[in-house]
């Protein structure tokens, strides 16, 4: 058997970009560093995977162990199919015409051989169908008739009671009318993937929305490095067909007034300051910043919350919020402390929630966080705080960058805490960031080791009281400017 050209991901990413496929193959070394994001969601598959497994029991793993493995996975599969005594097969392996698949669950019943593809999602995506015509492509061609093919992904509805029912977490749908339907542009796709890989250099491609959809490409830092920073795009966002339009005619600045004239008060007060690029503060619209500290205590919140695809809380569904850590900096005058919690999987959370809470929250005050994710902070504090709404007043620090109550050139466009800390110069270890640590924390649980983990935990404290202190500091460096403090 001759070595494959083509794999699924391979495949796959060709489809969304034929010069992303290229530079993958040819051209790796300038490939950008693997965002913590999507290292995270490839874990997150490959967990699911293994849990939709016992939907199917009894099977034989043929999972290659490594690359070099591959083809002698794709033969232990021949063998195991010709193996009546074998009727379940996790990660068979076929290779047709140069191109290597593995499927998830393959199984034999009365009347043939169905294929299953597990995915962590909550529903079937157009590139999940892309992926099961691939397979169903090689499959078919390769010799194994299949009578079906199915993707099974996780049902939103699913609450967790007592015990895991596997069964019903999952959902299983038969795709084979509509992957059928996809018989003919994957040959020619092939084709032309094939034919790209060929090339001396890689293929005259512009950078437009596939950039970012279905997946962001890991090329971005080599294809985008020619457009100014800020740009058009970062004015009309990076789907925007006028962007790409613009860009095409050579317009990627975003100064030009015929575009301006078009934006809305809002983008037009960006475009503003962008043309400016220089830091400016509108200091009357952060009175309720400014004031805080006259109506009471300071608290200083930052959450690390967690969407585990699989609940592992009584009462939860598929990816539904649950805190995995909490740090409060509160202060009166001059005398602060920091208070850090983190829940363990098998504690209740909502309890150990509101009493931590109840220990801290205890005069009024203002609370402040830094965080995108607003409405699940609020929700957790209404709902499981149990803190008097009359009692306290609530802000989100990350507003103020976000609305641009406060501009700097050196925060935009990145608003993130990483990025805050950054820019005031406050120390950052860089493997701490909060999708990595969120990583670790659910792979702790998955091999039950998280109360063993003193290292992760310590991490994990380090990170959340590292944001309250930079919450804080930024506290004080927007009374510094408004001029109502001096900047510690
Ligand atoms: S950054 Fe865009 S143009 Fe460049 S390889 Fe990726 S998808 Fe293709």
């Amino acid at each position: 058997m001759e070595k494959h050209v083509l794999s699924k991901s391979t495949f796959i990413r060709g489809a969304q970009c034929l010069k992303s496929l290229y530079l993958h193959k040819k051209r790796p070394f300038l490939r950008d560093r693997l965002s913590a994001v999507q290292r995270a969601k490839f874990k997150r598959g490959a967990d699911v995977g293994v849990l939709a497994q016992q939907l199917f029991p009894g099977g034989i793993n043929l999972k290659p162990k490594s690359p070099s493995q591959y083809r002698k996975a794709v033969a232990a599969t021949d063998d195991a199919i010709k193996d009546r005594s074998i009727n379940v097969i996790y990660e068979a392996g076929f290779q047709y015409d140069g191109v290597i698949v593995f499927l998830d669950v393959l199984v034999r019943d009365d009347s043939g051989w169905r294929a299953y593809e597990v995915k962590s999602s909550k529903k079937i995506s157009e590139t999940y169908l892309t992926d099961a015509a691939l397979q169903y492509f090689v499959i078919n061609n390769s010799g194994l008739h299949l009578n079906d093919i199915s993707i099974v992904y996780i049902d939103e509805n699913y609450r967790l009671d007592e015990m895991l029912e596997i069964s019903a977490l999952f959902k299983t749908e038969s795709v084979l009318t509509e992957i059928c339907q996809k018989q003919n542009y994957i040959r020619q796709q092939i084709l032309k993937e094939k034919e790209v890989l060929q090339l001396k250099h890689s293929p005259r491609i512009d950078i437009g929305p596939h950039c970012y959809h279905p997946y962001p490409c890991d090329f971005i830092g080599h294809c985008w490095k020619h457009i100014p920073n800020p740009s058009i795009f970062d004015l009309l966002g990076t789907c925007n067909k006028l962007a790409y339009q613009l860009h095409a005619e050579g317009k990627t600045s975003y100064q030009y007034e015929e575009i301006i004239s078009t934006l809305s008060p809002e983008e037009q007060k960006l475009a503003s300051l962008l043309r400016v690029s220089a830091e400016k503060i509108d200091c009357d619209s952060m009175q309720k910043v400014i004031k805080a500290e006259s109506t009471g205590r300071l608290y200083f919140v930052q959450i690390l919350m967690n969407r585990p695809s699989i609940p592992h809380q009584k009462g939860y569904r598929p990816y539904q919020a649950i805190p995995a850590a909490i740090s409060v900096l509160f202060s009166d005058g001059g005398n602060s402390e920091i208070r850090t919690k983190i829940f363990r999987f098998d504690e209740n959370v909502e309890r150990a929630f509101l009493e931590f809470c109840n220990l801290i929250f205890n005069q009024p005050g203002t609370i402040f966080t830094y965080t995108e994710h607003i409405r699940e902070f609020m929700y957790w504090f209404s709902e499981h705080a149990k803190v008097d709404q009359e009692d306290f007043e609530f802000f989100n620090l990350i507003d103020i960058p976000n609305e641009y109550t406060y501009f700097h050139p050196e925060l935009f466009p990145d608003h993130t805490i990483d990025n805050l800390k950054k820019f005031l110069n406050r120390d950052l270890k860089p493997s701490h960031s909060e999708n990595l640590l969120l990583m670790d924390y659910n792979a702790a649980y998955f091999t039950d080791s998280f109360n063993k983990n003193e290292i992760l935990q310590t991490t994990l404290k380090d990170y959340l009281v590292s944001c309250v202190e930079t919450q804080r500091f930024f506290y004080n460096f927007i009374l510094a400017k408004c001029g109502t403090e001096s900047w510690d």
